[in-house]
């Protein structure tokens, strides 16, 4: 594996970390109770996932 002769320096490292972005996350609104709920998750808040109940415990909150 290839190893680097000198270390980085800070303007480097900056060029390199000025890609870093932090990322939006997806939501979509959930189809059986209307709030916001991350993509190919169960909604938090009612528990429903594809129109279907999936999570008891979260339908009971
Ligand atoms: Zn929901």
């Amino acid at each position: 594996m290839a190893v680097p002769k000198k270390r980085a320096g800070k303007c480097a490292q900056g060029h390199r970390r000025s890609h870093w972005k932090a990322s939006v996350p997806e939501m979509v609104k959930c189809s059986n109770c209307n709030e916001m709920a991350l993509t190919h998750t169960v909604c938090g808040n009612c528990g429903f996932y594809g129109g279907k109940l999936v999570s008891e415990k979260l339908a009971e909150k």
